[in-house]
């Protein structure tokens, strides 16, 4: 069995370049990642497989000395690699750690839009909610029952309607929920309703109504907070709300809701607008809510009074 080097002697190459050449092969068979890649697969590679792979190594070492040249925080995304392939030493692309880090992130990002939420809600972990009383801990189980059937492929899943007063973790635990999801790839939105509504009737102006109800009412998990905290108006109720909620009740996607009223609270809220009661129309939203979500209550302590213990 004849050595690397003799092969590369052996290497025909034109009189005139000859020289080049030879210097190129030399560099080539002396950059260490080529040559330990040679060295460990010396028996399986003759003159004509050398040969035919050149070109491919000379691609290896320029896109490896690029890549080792880049700075840490400019790395390409890809690394090379050499792998004998059937003719010839073909080159590899793997991607770098560094590379799918950044894509979860990103991906991470895509997935939960949470930006109207406070900074400790976005942070919220299922595993840092304390259960302390029954209700929570009743609730916490309904949390814990949706996770499981939802990431065992379960569709058709009822969210839960949490109402109950200010400060009691109600935004808390389904933060913690929304980021839970995120993690196993749902994309997730939690809007804070009189914000959205809010933004909704800025949208008019920019005719962008339209695409930012499709995005929140497409996506896999919505949660729907403080509904009732908003100025209702029949055409937010109606045209926004309503279609909101039909969607997700015809394409069966989880949808949950917290609110500072409870069922019959918020049915009158939605009823209530400038120049009468609208009971109807009210009625038909509080339907839709209640086959989405099941209604549960948490009460307690004001958390936010308690120093953020
Ligand atoms: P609500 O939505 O019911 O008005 P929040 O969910 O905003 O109340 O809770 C108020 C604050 O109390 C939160 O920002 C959080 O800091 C804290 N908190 C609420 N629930 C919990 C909990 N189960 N464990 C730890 N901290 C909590
Ligand atoms: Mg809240």
């Amino acid at each position: 069995m004849k050595s690397i080097q003799d092969i590369m002697k052996d290497l025909p190459v034109q009189a005139s370049n000859r020289a080049r050449y030879q210097e190129h092969l030399r560099d080539l068979m002396a950059y260490p990642a080529i040559r330990k890649f040679l060295q460990a697969n010396q028996d399986r590679i003759n003159q004509d497989y050398l040969q035919a792979s050149i070109s491919k190594l000379n691609e290896f070492m320029t896109s490896m000395k690029t890549y080792e040249a880049a700075p840490a925080e400019d790395k390409p995304a890809f690394v090379p690699s050499l792998v004998l392939g059937r003719h010839y030493i073909d080159v590899a692309y793997h991607p770098t750690e560094a590379f799918l880090q950044a894509r979860k992130q990103a991906e991470m990002g895509r997935l939960l839009n949470n930006r109207m939420m406070s900074k400790d809600v976005r942070q919220a972990s299922l595993k840092d909610i304390e259960w302390n009383t029954p209700e929570r801990k009743a609730l916490m189980q309904e949390v814990l029952n949706f996770v499981e059937a939802y990431e065992a492929g379960q569709t058709g899943l009822q969210g839960l309607y949490v109402s109950g007063p200010f400060g009691v973790g109600k935004t808390y635990i389904f933060g913690a929920l929304a980021n839970r999801l995120v993690e196993s790839h749902h994309s997730v939105t939690m809007i804070h309703y009189p914000t959205f509504v809010q933004d909704m009737k800025e949208a008019i102006n920019t005719k962008n109504v339209q695409s930012l109800l499709d995005r929140v009412k497409q996506v896999d998990v919505l949660f729907i907070d403080d509904i009732g905290a908003e100025a209702n108006t029949p055409w937010v109720r109606d045209e926004i709300l309503n279609i909101l909620l039909e969607y997700r009740m015809k394409e069966s996607l989880p949808t949950f809701f917290t609110s500072n009223f409870n069922l019959r609270e918020l049915e009158q809220h939605l009823a209530n607008v400038k120049g009468g009661v609208e009971a109807t129309k009210a009625a038909r939203i509080m339907e839709r809510i209640k086959y989405l979500a099941k209604e549960t209550t948490l009460s307690g302590a004001n958390r936010r009074q308690m120093g953020r213990s």
